[in-house]
């Protein structure tokens, strides 16, 4: 195993929230085994471990703040991908696009997964990943079949999906080294897609609970997951129109039109004109002004390809899409190509931060379609009134918009954050969510109270520590860790 320590760390101390991280030692396993040695040394000297894979995540819950970081990114075996069914069998360190690439010539690939392919599948797990064609294909967490996962006390168990299933919040699941008998916190989150600390549900299985618990309650070390079909062939879309209404409204058909089965888009994005500007520069087939609507259409025989395409050209014709300007593209150059511009965005906002030196502050905000207008009122006339520049865009399908601030300096930083808490404190008021898809991490901690009372996030804590008695895995991801016996009265 390598291990890295002094200068050599920077790399492995930042993702693209930007904020600080510290570790005196990183360690990189090659092989599983070597995780459990690491791991034992922290635990009996009781140093805080951390868990990261692509480092792409956007909230700092892979980046430690003390101790030591185990990097999964050398485990990289493709163990098996079954050419029949599509399943595959995978350690944690695989990027998204090796996955793609060994699936690709079974006819498989992964739909429901971060839209950055320097992902890894331990991260995507830890945060329960969506993506741009979560409108069709949701989250991970659909597909996951099977977790095996290494618990800070030394115990490896493999978790099947539908074999440990809570009866209401009691939670009872016997393995062979392992017994878990614990009570799931009490909370109800919102019946929306949402990704706001640990999945508490009645009846959970034991799998939800993992998935998405950001490397807070044990270290995924194999992965058991169902590719999606490669369709026969698809067309993506990027639909310029005069303004938001004209938008809005082509949306909410194209919703009613999935609704009644007549289409079924994987993607269903947003760009608002600040986005499209941000964008301009380098897309000089941008419009001057107006919005953007961004689809991807797939199709499974022949025999759709005509009526689907007729139906977009309506629904662009209807709601005043520019003709002249808007694309439709259906050979794979030309939807690589929009897909790169729509992928380009995040990008470009993140390497904007890096260069400004400044920490994201960004929503990623989802509420009840009925509310997602008056949350869109609510971006603009507070974005206009914070005075600093901004863009907005995403998953509109969901009704879930990443609202980014782009701040130049600190001050402006600070600003930004507290604009977010009132984004946040009025989604919540809607019956949101302040995170949808990128998990609470270090960043979002304070946002995470605005959902749940304290005692509520004191249940989180009290989870965690059931699953990691020893205090640490993943400090301060989700919750403070001064809310762990550890760490009590450390503040
Ligand atoms: C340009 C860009 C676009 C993005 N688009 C999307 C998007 O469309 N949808 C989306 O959901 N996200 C998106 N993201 C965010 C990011 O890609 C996801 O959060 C992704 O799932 C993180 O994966 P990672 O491998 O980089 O994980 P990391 O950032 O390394 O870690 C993320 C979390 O997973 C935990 N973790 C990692 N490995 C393990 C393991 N083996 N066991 C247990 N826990 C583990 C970490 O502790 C941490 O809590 C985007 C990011 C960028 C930069």
């Amino acid at each position: 195993m390598k291990t890295k320590s002094g200068p050599d760390l920077d790399s492995y101390l930042e993702d693209t929230s930007n904020i600080p991280g510290y570790a005196d030692v990183v360690y990189i396993p090659d092989r599983t085994e070597e995780i459990h040695s690491a791991l034992a040394q922290c635990r009996a000297s009781r140093i805080p471990f951390t868990v990261s894979a692509g480092r792409t995540g956007t909230t700092g819950a892979g980046i430690p703040q003390s101790g030591a970081l185990c990097s999964v990114e050398n485990l990289q075996r493709i163990h098996s991908i079954d050419p029949d069914r599509g399943i595959a069998v995978i350690e944690p360190g695989v990027s998204l696009d090796d996955l793609n690439q060994a699936a690709r010539p079974h006819g498989y690939t992964l739909r429901a997964a971060s839209t950055e392919w320097l992902a890894r599948a331990g991260g995507i797990v830890g945060t329960c990943a969506s993506g741009v064609r979560g409108f069709k294909y949701g989250s991970i967490r659909t597909y996951i079949r099977s977790l095996d996962l290494l618990l800070t006390t030394g115990e490896s168990i493999t978790i099947r999906r539908g074999r440990h299933r809570a009866c209401g919040r009691k939670l009872y699941a016997e393995f062979p080294r392992k017994t878990f008998d614990l009570i799931l916190p009490g909370y109800t989150a919102p019946g929306i897609k949402t990704q706001a600390g640990y999945r508490a549900t009645n009846d959970l299985d034991l799998i939800d609970l993992i998935i998405g618990s950001e490397g807070t309650l044990g270290i995924i070390t194999r992965i058991v997951l169902q590719l999606q079909k490669i369709p026969f062939t698809s067309f993506y879309g990027l639909l310029f129109l005069p303004d938001e209404r004209r938008a809005f409204r082509l949306v909410e058909h194209a919703r009613s039109l999935t609704a009644r089965g007549i289409l079924c888009p994987a993607a269903l994005e947003y760009f608002d004109a600040r986005s499209l500007e941000f964008l301009r520069d380098e897309n000089p087939f941008i419009p001057a002004s107006g919005t953007a609507v961004y689809f991807e259409q797939e199709i499974e025989r022949e025999p759709e390809y005509e009526p689907a395409m007729a139906q977009w050209v309506q629904l662009a014709e209807t709601h005043g899409a520019d003709a002249g300007q808007s694309i439709l593209a259906d050979t794979p150059q030309e939807r690589e190509r929009i897909f790169s511009f729509r992928h380009s965005l995040p990008q470009h906002i993140n390497e904007y931060l890096r260069q400004h030196r400044v920490v994201k502050r960004a929503t990623d905000i989802a509420v009840p379609r009925r509310a997602f207008r008056q949350m869109y009122r609510y971006y603009k006339t507070l974005g206009e009134e914070s005075g600093l520049p901004y863009v907005n865009f995403g998953h509109i399908g969901e009704s879930h918009l990443h609202f980014n601030f782009l701040p130049r300096n600190k001050k402006e930083e600070r600003k930004a954050k507290k604009y977010l808490i009132l984004f946040c404190e009025r989604a919540v008021a809607l019956g949101g969510t302040v995170s949808a898809e990128h998990g609470i991490g270090k960043l979002k901690r304070d946002l995470l109270r605005l959902m749940y009372p304290a005692h509520r996030i004191r249940e989180m804590a009290a989870l965690k520590h059931y699953f990691d008695p020893h205090d640490i895995l993943g400090l301060d991801t989700i919750f403070a860790k001064e809310l762990l016996p550890a760490w009590r009265g450390h503040g």
